[in-house]
C-alpha cells in the first residue's frame, strides 16, 4: 500500500495537486488537518482531497472556519483568512471539516494535528513534547502536523528523543523504533524552503520518505489577492516563512 501523508495544505490547490501528481499511484491520503485557512481555494480543495480513500483528522483552522472554536488566538492575518474561508465555505465543505476527529488510529499509526496532549493546539517542537507524545502514544508510529516543519523523532532507550528536521528524499526505515514523524506542510513551509512538503508511506518497504515538490506560487498568490487575502500570507508562500 502506497499512501501520501499530507498536512496543512491551507487552502493551496496548486500545491496538494503538485504533491497528489509527484505521489503518483497511490491507495490513500492520509491529511494531518489545517486543510483550510490563508489560501484562497478552500471548497477546491476539500473536494479533491475526498477524490481519494484515506482519512483526515481536525486542524485548529478546520475548527475556526466552521465556528467549532474562536479565533481569538490567531494573529489577525489568519483571523481574516479564517473569516473569509468561513464565508467562502459550501455547506458540503462546512459539514465535511465539522465531522473531522480529533485522533485517528490507522493500524501502527496515530494521526493528529498538534499533539495527542492537545490536538489542535499544541506545535510538536521540543523533545520534551516528543517524550509527553511517546507517553500517550498506543501504536508505533504518529503523524503530526501544525507547526509546518518536517521532522522525525526516534524513541530510543536512555535517551531523550530529538527531533530532526527531514529535507527532501530523505528516507525512513520503519523499524521497531517508534517514531513521531511530521511530513511538513502542503500549502504553507516554514523551513525556509518554500515547496511544497508531504511524505510518501509504502507499506511493502516499510518505509516513510520526505519529499519537496515544486508547484505554482505565482498561481495562488495571484488568486489570493483578487481574493483580497492578507499580503503578508501572499509574500510568505515565496520564501516558504
Ligand atoms: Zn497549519
Amino acid at each position: 500500500m502506497r499512501v501520501a501523508i499530507v498536512s496543512d495544505i491551507h487552502s493551496n490547490l496548486s500545491a496538494l495537486r503538485a504533491v497528489l501528481d509527484h505521489a503518483g499511484s497511490i491507495d490513500a491520503v492520509w491529511c494531518l488537518g489545517d486543510i483550510v485557512g490563508y489560501g484562497p481555494q478552500p471548497n477546491e480543495c476539500i473536494a479533491l482531497l475526498r477524490v481519494y480513500q484515506g482519512w483526515a483528522v481536525a486542524g485548529n483552522h478546520d475548527l475556526a472556519a466552521t465556528g467549532g472554536m474562536g479565533v481569538e488566538e490567531f494573529n489577525d492575518a489568519a483571523a481574516e483568512a479564517a473569516r473569509w474561508t468561513a464565508e467562502q465555505l459550501i455547506e458540503e465543505s462546512a459539514v465535511y471539516l465539522r465531522a473531522l476527529p480529533p485522533v485517528v488510529i490507522e493500524g501502527d499509526f496515530t494521526m493528529v494535528h498538534g499533539s495527542l496532549r492537545w490536538p489542535q493546539w499544541e506545535y510538536l517542537l521540543s523533545t520534551e513534547q516528543a517524550q509527553a507524545q511517546f507517553e500517550l502514544q498506543s501504536t508505533p508510529y504518529s503523524l503530526v502536523g501544525h507547526s509546518h516543519l518536517p521532522f522525525v523523532s526516534r524513541e530510543q532507550p536512555s535517551v531523550p528523543p530529538v527531533l530532526v528536521p527531514a529535507s527532501d528524499g530523505e528516507r525512513i526505515d520503519l523499524t521497531s523504533d517508534r517514531l513521531i514523524i511530521n511530513p511538513g506542510s502542503v500549502g504553507q513551509p516554514r523551513d525556509s524552503d518554500p515547496r511544497a512538503g508531504y511524505a510518501l508511506y509504502d507499506s511493502s518497504a516499510a518505509t516513510v520518505t520526505h519529499h519537496r515538490v515544486e508547484y505554482d506560487i505565482a498561481s495562488t498568490q495571484e488568486a489570493m489577492r483578487i481574493a483580497k487575502l492578507p499580503s503578508w500570507l501572499i509574500d510568505r508562500l515565496s520564501y516558504g516563512r
